[in-house]
């Protein structure tokens, strides 16, 4: 198989594994206790914070550990939303689930929530931001990089002018983490959310990266681990896997963001052979694995299908919505029309890719394209 879909997860690498397995057996203890296995754990558990935090520039008691990025989004979201008086919250159209659904929940919940626009670009203007700031503003949450068209958004520009106005600021960070730099101080923002499972780590563990003096209320009850904020006996292999895949992505950021930016380049170039076939979002601001195509007049799903037959796993809109034949909430606000959205093609590239794989791709693409064209009749109606 040629795994082209490492946005929505990516295989645990060898080293993570290794590195996980004896907490599963002889270091098995519960990190709150006092005795030898108990104490080997918490050793474990503070040294995989170091790593964690040193992946983005962090001291680690400014990290704790969660259960995901999407749990990281909702501890910081809703933790802001009920620790504040204030009742509007910022974010963008083009958000992942985690942000969008725990905005419209707080929406039901008497919040109020501006969702910018991204154009045709997909990156929220700054300009935007400014008007939507009212004296009741206490969260802006915007994603460093969109998971379906890996567009780079402005965050230390939105950062500047959160600091300018007291407003606190939260960034969805697990698809830019390992993939281009991220460091929390250059950024300057007050949260940020990670995920283990998008960086070659297990899948199940996230971290939420907290600037010091910023207060959270807690969304979860219980013995107080993890700053009273992801009460429950931690999840010791898993902050040890997501650790060690932090350190890893952190060596392995310049050859990968190389390596990445090589490949998909030689991959639009072929792709883009195709006729009525297009790029979403803006090519000088995305991460370097990443590419959205448009095909006119074809299926998403069904060229999914297609490349699948043929030992190719890739994506249409994004891997939580593709389930739903609904349009991409992402593709439409970057202005495609629905029946066009539903013509794209998300390939995301990683490490253990080569151009083998991506010649391979190639071809299977255009027969792919052609094959379906063949038999579509919004593409026949056309000619
Ligand atoms: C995958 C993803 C998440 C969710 O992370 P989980 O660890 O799967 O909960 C959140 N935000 C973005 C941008 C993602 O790509």
């Amino acid at each position: 198989m040629i795994y082209l879909d490492q946005a929505a997860t990516t295989p645990v690498r060898a080293e993570v594994l290794e590195e996980m397995k004896p907490y599963f057996s002889e270091c098995f203890g519960n990190p709150s206790t006092i005795y030898k296995v108990g104490r080997e754990a918490k050793k474990a558990m503070e040294n995989a914070r170091g790593q964690v935090a040193d992946l983005i520039g962090a001291s680690p008691d400014e990290i704790i550990f969660t259960g995901g990025g999407t749990e990281s989004d909702n501890i910081a979201i809703k933790g802001i939303a009920f620790k504040n008086k204030g009742k509007h919250i910022i974010t963008s159209q083009i958000e992942h689930p985690a942000v969008m659904e725990t905005c419209k929940y707080l929406e039901k919940n008497g919040f109020e929530v501006t969702y910018l626009p991204v154009y045709k670009e997909g990156i929220v203007r700054v300009d935007d931001l400014k008007k939507a700031i009212t004296d009741d503003s206490i969260l802006i949450s915007i994603m460093h990089v969109n998971n379906e068209i890996g567009t780079i958004q402005p965050i230390e520009e939105i950062a500047k002018i959160a600091k300018e106005k007291g407003i606190t600021f939260h960034t969805d960070a697990v698809q830019s983490v390992g993939k281009i730099p991220v460091d929390v101080n250059t950024l300057n923002v007050d949260l940020l959310s990670l995920s283990s499972h998008k960086i070659y780590g297990p899948k199940g563990i996230g971290a939420l990266y907290i600037r010091k003096r910023v207060k959270l209320e807690p969304i979860l009850h219980g013995g107080g681990q993890e700053r009273d904020l992801n009460p429950g006996t931690e999840n010791v292999s898993g902050m040890v896997g997501l650790g060690k895949a932090s350190e890893l992505a952190k060596n392995e950021l310049e050859y990968n963001m190389k390596h990445l930016f090589n490949l998909r380049e030689k991959l639009i170039e072929g792709v883009l052979t195709i006729e009525e076939s297009y790029l979403n979002g803006d090519i000088n601001r995305m991460i370097p694995g990443l590419a959205n195509f448009n095909f006119k007049g074809i299926e998403g799903e069904s060229l999914l299908l297609l490349l699948d037959a043929g030992g190719i796993a890739g994506a249409t809109g994004s891997a939580c919505s593709s389930k739903k034949l609904m349009a991409s909430y992402v593709l439409t606000s970057i202005g495609l029309a629905e029946v066009d959205s539903h013509g794209s093609f998300r390939i995301t590239l990683g490490h253990d890719n080569t151009e083998e794989d991506i010649k391979k791709t190639v071809e299977l693409l255009k027969a792919s394209v052609e094959k379906l064209r063949a038999m579509s009749p919004i593409w026949n109606s056309k000619k």
